[in-house]
């Protein structure tokens, strides 16, 4: 395998805060730039995933990559690095760093078409990747107390306009979203859809709890990795799961709410539009499932461990 512009003697150890992978080469996060003609920046036409190391290892890296693939070749992006290159990129960012715990990011963009072109065909595409510590939505000690969420009066953009499955830097509904929810002294979103159905929240799946039963909506958001091991833990612990719509007044009666995302797992989210969810503090389908989540950590078949240089 072609060699990814090793950083001589002297750059190593400049990773402190994290490290990029840019133009074919290692460069310290602080100096990772974007060119400013690449149409991932000038248009969000680019496609990303994000996957986190956790005590050393990867968790579902392969997961991340199947999606990450499947985003591109919707995109008709067309990186210039095999998966298997890719996969060395991701594993050399994080030996770099040092980091046991990281967010971990892989980009392909459009790239930039030759001067006067308006032509998508035309750009070369551009692959960009980088680790830096490890990010939470919520943090443990947050988790323990659960976020406040509103459900936001921000539409999620149609997925007939922008497909939620690639996953994609069309944010700004999100955005939108959360400036919402700070003004209703909220913590996180939860955006909707035109039928009024919850879909996703900036960086999270939704999941909601009636009687014992699981419900996820089964449209109009991104298939999250996490979402997928909680579904499968979910099935293995005899939890019954409906992926369907999921209406915005069933959250208000939900007796549990969770968002799951791979920048942080399973996140209790027990206080809904000012009210309190069940009593106040997460449930006890969302703490058996937020254990069983980073219990799988530990799991060879979930983890691909990093082989460090010290
Ligand atoms: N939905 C959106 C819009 C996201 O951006 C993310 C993650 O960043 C998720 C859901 C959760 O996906 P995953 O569990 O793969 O992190």
């Amino acid at each position: 395998m072609e060699s990814f512009g090793q950083p001589s003697g002297e750059d190593r150890g400049n990773y402190d805060d994290g490290v990029a992978f840019v133009n074919g080469r290692f460069v310290p996060i602080a100096q990772a730039c974007v060119p400013i003609l690449d149409w991932g920046f000038l248009r969000s036409d680019a496609t990303y995933d994000v996957v986190h190391v956790w005590q050393g290892s990867f968790f579902r890296l392969e997961d991340h990559l199947d999606r990450f693939e499947r985003s591109m070749d919707k995109l008709r992006l067309h990186p210039p690095h095999e998966r298997a290159e890719i996969r060395e990129v991701l594993f050399e960012c994080v030996r770099l760093t040092g980091f046991r715990r990281a967010y971990v990011e892989m980009i392909c963009t459009r790239g930039t078409p030759p001067y006067g072109s308006r032509d998508p065909r035309e750009c070369v595409n551009k692959f960009f990747a980088f680790a830096v510590p490890f990010i939470w939505i919520a943090d443990p000690e947050k988790q323990k107390a659960g976020l406040h969420a509103t459900v936001s009066p921000v539409q999620r953009i149609q997925p007939e306009s922008v497909d939620p499955t690639v996953k994609n830097y069309h944010w700004l509904d999100l955005v939108a979203g959360l400036f919402s929810a700070y003004e209703r002294e909220g913590e996180t979103t939860i955006l909707i859809d035109g039928e009024n159905n919850i879909v996703e929240g900036p960086g999270f799946n939704v999941f909601v709890v009636k009687d014992g039963v699981l419900a996820t909506p089964d449209r109009g958001v991104l298939e999250g990795v996490t979402r997928k091991v909680v579904i499968e833990l979910a099935e293995r612990l005899g939890i019954p799961v409906d992926k369907r719509a999921v209406p915005a007044d069933e959250v208000q009666e939900a007796d549990e709410i969770f968002g799951t995302s791979t920048a942080g797992g399973v996140i209790p989210l027990t206080k809904i539009n000012g009210r309190i969810v069940g009593d106040g503090h997460p449930g006890s389908v969302t703490q058996l499932l937020h254990r069983e989540y980073w219990n799988l950590h530990h799991k060879q078949c979930s983890s691909s461990p990093v082989d460090y240089y010290l």
